[in-house]
């Protein structure tokens, strides 16, 4: 019996681990510059939250969700995305009691029954943040910079951030009339998902994968916004401009999901085939009172950690390597190996990244091991040495020796 991973999913193994443990370093690190804070959720949650919280006409709820029946009868799903779950919680432990705006963030795998390619996985992980609170578009503003820079920080290059305001739903009702009477003479044309969504939620058609090519001229919803709409979207631009975060227009960007209102926005970056969005997020300050709280207003976004990596290496983006080991001990002769056993231990202890051999190997073999691991320096331990109680330390890179005592050792890789 041979087994073999699901489709679409994936083993991070060493080696490729340490960008990961580096990427999501740098999303907590920002995280804290902004104050926002981690809150960890259920991987599974009632079938009806998504549903609601997501949208009945979304590719999610549709076509990609991962849903069981559970012994208890229970319909659940595992969570196809981060904010339902977050917006439940804030609701469940009413964190709305709180004078501040709730300020969170998540890091975890997400699961959608989607067809497998490069950038898209059945279980694939995301950075997400929820600002949870407050209606100022200061904080759409802050959402849209917090991701940029997080791109900007794990050393992507090109980047871009597009924004639209997909308004409010009496904006979009009014829209919605424009649009159909654009799409309503290319309906045939339209693939089969478009032609059901022009019936139920005409905006996802925007959306689609597929019909780019027809939208030319399609009407912007940028000309259908009222006044507090437009207001909300030029404060949104005029922080951005502030801050000093570039980005484009883009009318026809609307998100795949139907809670969203005032700010809609994506980052776009080549390199993954032919995919080209790799997070995104928006305003919805109708979700939380949809799925049974107080009305109060939310922004948040998105970010697929596989397509950040997948950037990176795409960009042959040099990061510190998080695995280099201090010293590697080599040790020769039974007394040296006992003491290497104590060495090791006692130099791990004072913080010192240590490695020693466990198979008996001479000393071109645990040099090569050395080697391999990215030693700084090794430290060669014969019978001789430890008679002296020294060891011959060699710096790696500048393949200089010298004798220094045994309890001189870990002051001097710390120095
Ligand atoms: P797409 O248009 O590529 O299907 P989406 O609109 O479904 O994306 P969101 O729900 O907005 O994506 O999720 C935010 C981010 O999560 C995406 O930009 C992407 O980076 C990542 N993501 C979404 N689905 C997947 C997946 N199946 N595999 C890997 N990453 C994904
Ligand atoms: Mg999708």
């Amino acid at each position: 019996m041979k087994f073999q991973k699901s489709p679409g999913t994936q083993d991070i193994l060493p080696g490729a681990v340490e960008r990961w443990q580096y990427v999501e370093g740098k999303a907590r690190d920002i995280c804290r510059r902004f104050n926002f804070r981690e809150i960890r959720t259920p991987l599974f949650e009632s079938t009806e939250l998504f549903q609601r919280g997501v949208g009945e006409t979304t590719d999610i709820v549709e076509k990609e969700m991962y849903t069981f029946i559970d012994r208890g009868e229970r319909s659940l799903t595992l969570r196809p995305e981060g904010t339902a779950g977050v917006v439940r919680s804030y609701v469940e432990n009413k964190l709305f009691g709180d004078p501040d705006v709730s300020k969170l963030y998540y890091i975890g795998p997400m699961f959608r029954y989607e067809r497998a390619q490069a950038g898209r996985y059945r279980q694939f992980h995301q950075f997400g943040i929820e600002a949870i609170g407050a209606v100022d578009p200061a904080l759409d503003a802050e959402v849209i910079a917090l991701g940029y820079t997080f791109y900007t920080e794990v050393g992507l290059k090109g980047v871009r951030v597009e924004i639209n305001s997909v308004g409010t739903p009496a904006v979009r009702a009014a829209f919605r009339e424009r649009l159909l009477e654009f799409l309503n003479p290319k309906r045939e044309l339209l693939c089969k998902d478009c032609q059901s969504r022009m019936d139920r939620n005409p905006l996802r058609v925007l959306d689609c994968k597929v019909d780019q090519a027809h939208f030319e001229g399609a009407p912007s919803i940028l000309d259908s916004l009222d006044e507090e709409c437009s207001a909300h979207f030029e404060k949104v631009k005029q922080c951005l401009t502030d801050m000093g975060i570039p980005y484009e227009i883009n009318h026809r960007l609307v998100r795949g999901l139907d809670y969203y209102t005032h700010t809609a926005f994506e980052y776009k970056a080549e390199g993954i085939g032919a995919i080209d969005t790799v997070g995104g997020g928006g305003r919805y300050n109708g979700l939380v009172s949809d799925i049974g709280g107080p009305e109060q207003p939310g922004v948040g976004l998105g970010l697929g950690l596989e397509r950040t990596i997948l950037l990176l290496e795409h960009q042959q983006t040099e990061l510190p390597n998080l695995h280099e080991i201090d010293v590697y001990i080599v040790a020769l002769g039974e007394a040296a190996d006992r003491e290497a056993t104590r060495l090791v231990y006692q130099l791990r202890m004072q913080g010192v990244r240590a490695e020693r051999d466990y198979q008996g190997r001479k000393m071109k073999a645990q040099l090569k091991s050395a080697d391999r691991l990215g030693a700084r320096f090794t430290a060669i331990l014969g019978d001789d040495e430890l008679e002296r109680g020294e060891i011959a330390l060699k710096d790696m890179a500048k393949g200089e020796q010298r004798m220094v005592a045994i309890s001189a050792l870990a002051a001097e890789l710390q120095a």
